[in-house]
This record gives C-alpha cells, sequence and structure tokens, in this order.
C-alpha cells in the first residue's frame, strides 16, 4: 500500500529535509513477480520493499537494520538501480534518477558506489586485485595507464594494503584484506555515496572493527555518505549517524542512535535492542523480548501493521490499518498506533498501564 504524499510530507524525516539532501529516497517500492509453468505466468508478488522513504544527507551515516529477508538489501540495490524500482523516486542532490537509462545513469554510477557483503564472491577471481581495483577507471575512461596505475597503487595504500599485493589474486587474501579491496573499488571513482551491503558481517569479530574504523577514516577524509544495511544493531550504533529499522519491507522507526537506544519507539526495534549487550552502567535495564513466531512470508503480508502477527502490544485497529511513520517527537519517527494519540511513552513489557490509540 502506498503512503499518500501528505502524509509522507508530514512524516518529516524521509519526505521533508531543510536541505536538498544528497540522496533522497520516496516511498520507494520493489516487487519480485513470482512466475510459474510453462507460460510463465504470474502467480503472485513478492513484496520486498514498500513505501519506503529516508533521506541522507553529505558526510552522514544512515544505518539500515532489520532481520534478514527484511528487504534492506533490495533498499540498497534498487537506491544504486541494480534494480529497477516498481515506484518511487530516487533523488541524488535533487535531480530526479529513478527514469534514467543506462546511459544517462552514467555519471550516477560515478558517485554512487557498493560494497558487497561476500568479499570473496564479489571479486572476479581470475583477476588479479589491482586489475579489480583499477576496472572501474577502465571503464569509465578516467586518466591514461600510468595515471591509473598510481591511482590504484594509492588506493591499496590508503586501505591498508601494499602496493605489492596488486599482482595477486583473491584467493591469496584474507577475509579482511579482501573487504579491503573491495573498497578501495568503490572508492577509485571517488564516489560520494556507498551503500554497504552487511559490509562486516562476514568477517571475524576484531577485524570487523578494523574494517569499521577504516570506513569512519574514509568518511572523515573524504566526506562520504553511507548507508549501510546490517542486521546487527551493534555494529550499526558503532558507525551511523541515524538508524532506520526495517520489518517486512517497511521502515517502522527511524532517528538518531542516541535517542533509538535510550528510548524505542516501536514494539519491533524494541525487541531488537532487547538482545544487544549494554556495556554501558548508566544505560536503562532492558527486558529480553522474545518475539513469537517467525517474519510472515512477504508473498502474503499482513494486513495493517505487518508486525501484528508477533507483537505483544497488539490491538483490532493494528490488523487492519496500517500506521503511519510519524514524528512522535522532535527527529524521531515510528510508525505505530501506540504513539498515535499523544507524546511518546516509553515501551515496557508487560505493558503496566493503557497506551493511546490502545482498543
Ligand atoms: Fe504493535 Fe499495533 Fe504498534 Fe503494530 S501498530 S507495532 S501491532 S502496537
Amino acid at each position: 500500500m502506498s503512503v499518500p504524499p501528505a502524509q509522507r510530507q508530514a512524516n518529516g524525516g524521509p519526505g521533508a529535509p531543510e536541505r536538498v539532501p544528497l540522496l533522497a529516497v520516496d516511498n520507494l517500492e520493489k516487487r519480485f513477480p513470482i512466475v510459474k509453468g510453462l507460460f510463465s505466468r504470474v502467480s503472485g508478488q513478492v513484496h520486498a520493499v514498500d513505501g519506503v522513504s529516508f533521506h541522507i544527507h553529505a558526510g552522514e551515516t544512515l544505518g539500515l537494520v532489520g532481520e534478514s529477508g527484511c528487504g534492506k538489501s533490495t533498499v540498497g540495490r534498487t537506491l544504486l538501480k541494480l534494480l529497477e524500482p516498481t515506484a518511487g523516486t530516487i533523488r541524488v542532490a535533487g535531480v530526479d534518477i529513478t527514469a534514467l537509462d543506462a546511459k544517462a545513469m552514467l555519471p550516477y554510477r560515478k558517485r554512487l558506489q557498493m560494497i558487497y557483503q561476500d568479499p570473496y564472491a564479489s571479486l572476479n577471481p581470475r583477476m588479479s586485485a589491482g586489475q579489480i581495483v583499477g576496472e572501474p577507471l577502465i571503464i569509465h575512461g578516467m586518466g591514461r595507464q600510468t595515471e591509473q596505475r598510481e591511482r590504484v597503487a594509492s588506493l591499496f595504500e590508503r586501505v591498508g594494503l601494499r602496493p605489492e599485493l596488486m599482482q595477486a589474486f583473491p584467493h591469496e587474501f584474507s577475509g579482511g584484506q579482501r573487504q579491503r579491496i573491495g573498497i578501495a573499488r568503490a572508492l577509485a571513482l571517488n564516489p560520494e555515496l556507498i551503500v554497504g551491503d552487511e559490509p562486516v558481517s562476514a568477517l571475524d569479530v576484531s577485524i570487523q572493527a578494523q574494517i569499521i574504523n577504516l570506513l569512519m577514516d574514509l568518511q572523515d577524509e573524504y566526506k562520504l555518505s553511507y548507508l549501510l544495511v546490517a542486521h546487527d544493531l551493534a555494529v550499526i550504533e558503532h558507525i551511523s549517524h541515524r538508524i532506520a529499522v526495517m520489518y517486512l519491507g517497511r521502515i517502522v522507526e527511524m532517528t538518531d542512535k542516541a535517542s533509538l537506544f535510550a528510548m524505542p519507539l516501536h514494539p519491533y526495534s524494541e525487541a531488537l535492542l532487547s538482545a544487544v549487550p549494554i556495556p554501558r552502567a548508566s544505560a536503562r535495564r532492558r527486558q529480553r523480548v522474545i518475539l513469537k513466531g517467525d517474519v510472515p512470508s512477504p508473498i502474503n503480508p499482513p494486513p495493517g501493521c505487518h508486525f501484528h502477527t508477533r507483537c505483544p502490544y497488539a490491538h483490532a485497529r493494528c490488523r487492519s490499518e496500517r500506521p503511519a511513520l510519524r514524528e512522535v517527537s522532535p527527529r524521531h519517527w515510528a510508525a505505530c498506533h501506540l504513539h498515535d494519540a499523544g507524546p511518546a511513552l516509553p515501551l515496557a513489557l508487560p505493558l503496566a498501564r493503557p497506551r493511546p490509540g490502545a482498543a
């Protein structure tokens, strides 16, 4: 179901930034047809992304978090137009790129790059590391051969790899080194925004910290923006300025990381956060929230609030009416009927008092 423009505008964060953001995604939808039989009849659709809106400013990191299969990776691929969106708009510095063809997209391919989850599968095993990092320079005709070689060598140094390793092949590197090659390749064209699709989830914990620190250093140095997709809130917390929580194709909560960790407003965020270890003594004590059941199928998502089949606070209205993503408190948006009728209240199980909007 689409969110009306007026409602999206009222969402503030997703729809009405004060200055032109580097990236603005408005009511993005992506559905995949399910094709069956000899005549390739379309028998249904996977609702992977269902009306997602957000923006990212220069130098900012937005973390997109949710369980596997919630559509967060599809958001990343669709906004880079590696997948064609079903509906919605994607704007880069105010320019609508949604309908651009491959040729018209070329200048934007330089500005928007991607880092993949599996650093081994994403690197061509038949190319040397130097060729992999230099390939985008050749495709976009940037510089002569010597300049390209020098650029690749400096990128190797910048991501913490010795330039002598340019001749080596992907299988000769460790997992962390392979991810550094992927980062160097993404940096080759001087992008403004990088989408990281679970960029550290395939790595050991100690290596994860090194790669995250590298990404943060690169952001400072090049004023990069990131959309970082992850299922691990602990990773997202460290690197993100703001966090958007996704459930079954929709953003259910979005705010700065301090607000989210201090007072989650959506029951799904509360459950995710309750599983994150809290090292700080000052942090609010959290009761572990165990969600019942599995994530429903995106082929036939539940009506109303998608989360109502698992939500401990669900009431009659949740089963029929989709909650809008609303600014419940300043710069803190949540899509939950519990907050429809008044200021934000902290969630806490078991429910101790009647909440606004609960029937
Ligand atoms: Fe739970 Fe209802 Fe809020 Fe959805 S709208 S999160 S089901 S209380």
